[in-house]
């Protein structure tokens, strides 16, 4: 046994601690140890079930054993944060944002001692590490290993990102409105207003200056950078990339196929799956905002009437429905079901829906999305169109991947950033979309005519692909084998 695991070679993943990070990092440390690598994962009390849960899915399939879920504590308190407050979406307000990044670093000195400890035959050989563990190349250049960056994002985002880093075009707009070329996919055209880039690129973010600098200098510190994506889904933006940053790129997804989807046997999950049961094939509409996203309450009463009006059955997952006010509670309460009666037409799901599964039901037949690169992927592995409604971060660039250059999805038409995302903005703040044009884009999502059917049948492609992309000589089950050979 000894003899074997000195022989594997051994990848410490380091999950960015937010939960839609942790899914898919997790998910590649699985990846890695079915392609026959020692994986150990390192993580926080809070987030050792959901790691765990995700590794013991994959030991269903026969090989777990190469994984080792590392648990290590994680200085809430200490930062100023609450006690068990491990994760960036449970951060209680925005202000308490750089307090996370003061506990992140301190925990990086913990991770730091650990690896410095692992002996053979479990000592380090590459280190994979989330976005914002900036601290990550450090522990790599002292252990003597190579550090690959996975920062969740599109490969297309990450070139848009390297464009807008070399070439600054953001900086010589006059307005945060004022469209200007991103031209990293000829022949597309990619325009986007400064207010739509990642934060970042903005001209005041609530990170601060110094953790900026920080995590570009990780960017260009690393070694290679893992994406989970799939070489034929976005046109050479990996290769692309690969040039633009003089890095290994390898992108070795869809992630979320390593599991059979499994269901998490909550209550919410059994009722969202009991519900999408009794509807009819290609019937139903799923709406859902990503791990935390939240609307102000204005903005959701706009979509809710949108929904309840429309003839398809709706899968409606909201976050933050605790802490609306009183009278868009009551109209949740009034126009929607949350119990899951057989034959409601909504179904609202106030807590945590089982996404995969949902996707991947034979009842599904569109997706109104914020445009996470989580959910697009998953999106598009399940072969469902989406409609586009960004929120934040990169995800109006993922828009413009969804709709202009693959041609599966539709825009909703928002322009502008959702307020207060993470905590569900202000009560004041107006909606930017009204009903009807929300309507509109969901008849063009869900009833198209033929534009319709040439949306499904581009993203049905794109299912196929991104299946064979994982089997046995496809291009991310080929990546995932040079990643592993690549530190034997
Ligand atoms: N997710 C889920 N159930 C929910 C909300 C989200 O399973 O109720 C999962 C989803 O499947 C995806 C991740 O959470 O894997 C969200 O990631 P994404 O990148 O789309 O968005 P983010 O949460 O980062 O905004």
């Amino acid at each position: 046994m000894e003899a074997t695991l000195s022989a594997k070679p051994h990848f410490v993943v380091i999950p960015w601690p937010t939960t839609s990070h942790i899914i898919p990092i997790v998910d590649i440390g699985c990846l890695l140890a079915l392609h026959g690598a020692a994986v150990t994962i390192l993580t926080t009390p809070a987030s050792a079930q959901l790691v765990q849960s995700r590794v013991d899915r994959v030991g269903a399939q026969g090989d777990s054993a190469g994984i080792e879920v590392t648990v290590i504590p994680y200085p809430s308190v200490e930062a100023g944060l609450p006690e068990g407050c491990e994760r960036l979406d449970h951060v209680p307000a925005p202000d308490m944002v750089p307090c996370f990044f003061d506990a992140t670093t301190r925990f990086g000195d913990a991770v730091a001692t650990h690896c410095r400890l692992m002996a053979s035959p479990r000592r380090p050989s590459c280190i994979i590490a989330g976005m914002c563990n900036t601290w990550a190349s450090g522990i790599a250049r002292e252990l003597g290993v190579p550090c690959y960056i996975f920062q969740g994002f599109s490969a297309f985002a990450l070139l848009c990102c390297e464009y807008l880093h070399t070439h600054k075009p953001h900086e010589a707009v006059a307005s945060l409105d004022e469209l200007f070329d991103v031209p990293v996919l000829p022949p597309f055209e990619c325009k986007f207003a400064r207010r739509q880039l990642p934060l970042q690129f903005l001209p005041s973010c609530s990170i601060g200056e110094e953790s900026l600098q920080e995590l570009r200098e990780f960017e260009l510190a690393v070694d290679g950078i893992v994406v989970n994506s799939f070489e034929e889904l976005e046109h050479d933006s990996a290769a692309r990339l690969a040039a633009a940053t003089g890095k290994t790129v390898l992108a070795v997804g869809p992630v979320s196929l390593c599991h059979a989807p499994a269901l998490d046997v909550s209550d919410d999950a059994t009722r969202c799956m009991a519900w999408l049961d009794a509807k009819k094939a290609k019937s139903v509409l799923y709406v859902s905002f990503g791990s935390a996203g939240r609307m102000p309450p204005a903005q959701l009463m706009d979509l809710g009437m949108a929904l309840v009006s429309c003839p398809w059955p709706v899968l409606w997952v909201i976050k933050g429905a605790d802490s609306l006010p009183d009278d868009a509670k009551k109209w949740l309460q009034e126009n929607t079901d949350a119990d899951g009666v057989a034959d409601s037409q909504c179904l609202a799901v106030r807590g945590w829906a089982p996404q995969v599964p949902i996707l991947s039901h034979p009842a599904v037949a569109g997706f109104m999305t914020h445009c996470g690169w989580g959910s697009t992927l998953e999106s598009v592995a399940a072969g469902v169109p989406m409609a586009a409604w960004p929120f934040t971060a990169e995800q109006f660039l993922n828009e413009k991947l969804i709709v202009n250059v693959l041609g599966i999805g539709v825009s909703v038409g928002v322009t502008k950033p959702t307020e207060g995302v993470l905590t569900g903005g202000s009560g004041g703040a107006k909606a930017e979309v009204g009903m009807e044009q929300v309507k509109t884009a969901l008849e063009k999502l869900m009833d198209g005519g033929a534009e319709g059917e040439d949306r499904i049948r581009k993203v049905q492609e794109l299912k196929a692909k991104a299946k064979a992309a994982l089997e046995n000589g496809g291009s991310s089950c080929m990546n995932l084998d040079k990643l592993v050979q690549s530190v034997v």
